[in-house]
């Protein structure tokens, strides 16, 4: 059997994209992946998705869901591995080797934590380094945590974390957030939350597990409110180990610096120097948009962060899964009558 479309992927712009090809009557697919979801699972309240109000991530994950289910689109809760994307009908390789096969594909693979590539985090990774405040929470009750990011997800975090634990230093690498303001002002008001300028993360320390973090503050920012490297360091009870580099003593620290696009597993895609999968809008002769999500591949197209270098919102990703199934839907038709 070979479906219309096969959608890679199952967060919002999956979702949206399969209950638009569902009901433009397309034979459809999720291959949702073993962790479905992407990046909301790991968010904890969402207040700017339209007509949902505040609602944890994971919930309104669970609607989509629920929505695309009673839509009567079937899900596979698999891993691809591999898309063949030069014989056709496209075949899509999953887990233990089942393939299926479909005329068009929509890739809507998300995006996932990117770490800081630091020596030894890797090695810390679940000792201390983490990158999702309201799964590991638990773990430092009371205890000291850094977050490191100046996003909106570091926000999220610092604010999720400085519910538990002891206390909670944001380290930023500048000194202007690029979270929305009214993210940082959130986390402001927390008594237990202090903010570090100008401060990179060099490597993170411990044997067993985390004890601390070596930093490098480059700049000491007018808003930190000291007069010098060493009252700095002082200030926060670290140590100071160069003019510039310091040791900052913590049991935890929360990544969140953003993103990296899940496309290792794609061959033969156009990816950008991030990796992120390229679009190629497609026009007629006279200049009319004719696709606007299709990637390098004609019939494979793309919808949210897996493509999307700028927006990334639950809802912008919902508008790009929209504009794929909208796409792939022209692109059958085209096909049919040519
Ligand atoms: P982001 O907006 O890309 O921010 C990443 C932050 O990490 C930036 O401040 C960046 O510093 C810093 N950074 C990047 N690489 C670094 C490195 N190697 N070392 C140290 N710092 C580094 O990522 P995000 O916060 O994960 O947000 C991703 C998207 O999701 C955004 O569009 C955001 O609006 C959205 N989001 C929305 C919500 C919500 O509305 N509820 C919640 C979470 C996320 P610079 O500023 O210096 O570049």
């Amino acid at each position: 059997m070979t479906y219309d479309v096969i959608i890679v992927g199952s967060g919002p712009a999956a979702m949206t994209a399969a209950i638009y090809c569902q009901r433009f009557l397309l034979k459809t697919v999720m291959v949702a992946g073993r962790l479905w979801g992407g990046q909301l699972q790991n968010t904890t309240e969402v207040e700017n998705f339209p007509g949902m109000g505040v609602i944890l991530g994971p919930k309104l994950l669970k609607r989509m869901r629920s929505h695309v289910e009673h839509l009567g689109v079937e899900i596979l809760d698999m891993w691809a591995e591999k898309i063949h994307h030069l014989s056709y009908p496209f075949q899509v390789v999953l887990e233990q080797g089942k393939t299926i096969t479909g005329k068009s594909i929509i890739i809507a693979t998300g995006a996932d934590t990117k770490w800081l590539g630091v020596p030894n985090e890797e090695r810390l990774r679940g000792k201390g380094v983490s990158a999702c405040a309201p799964c590991d929470a638990f773990f430092f009750r009371g205890k000291p945590v850094a977050v490191v990011g100046g996003g909106d997800t570091a926000m999220e975090e610092a604010q999720v974390i400085a519910n538990v634990a002891s206390d909670v230093i944001l380290i930023h690498r500048r000194d202007e957030f690029r979270a929305q303001s009214a993210m940082v002002e959130k986390v402001k008001v927390k008594k237990n939350v202090r903010f570090l300028y100008n401060t990179k993360v060099v490597d993170v320390v411990g044997e067993q597990s985390l004890t601390g973090l070596l930093l490098e503050t480059t700049s000491i920012s007018p808003k930190q409110g000291v007069a010098s490297f060493d009252d700095l360091v002082q200030s926060f009870g670290g140590e100071k180990k160069t003019g510039i580099q310091w040791v900052l003593p913590r049991a935890g620290v929360f990544v969140a610096i953003g993103l990296s696009p899940n496309t290792k597993f794609l061959e033969g895609f156009a990816v950008d120097e991030r990796g992120y999968l390229k679009r190629f809008e497609e026009r007629d002769e006279h200049g009319n948009l004719l696709y606007f999500t299709k990637t390098n591949i004609p019939g494979i197209f793309t919808a949210g962060d897996v493509h999307d270098t700028r927006y990334k919102q639950a809802i912008t990703a919902a508008g790009f899964g929209c504009m794929a199934a909208l796409d792939v839907q022209k692109w059958l038709g085209d096909q049919d009558n040519n």
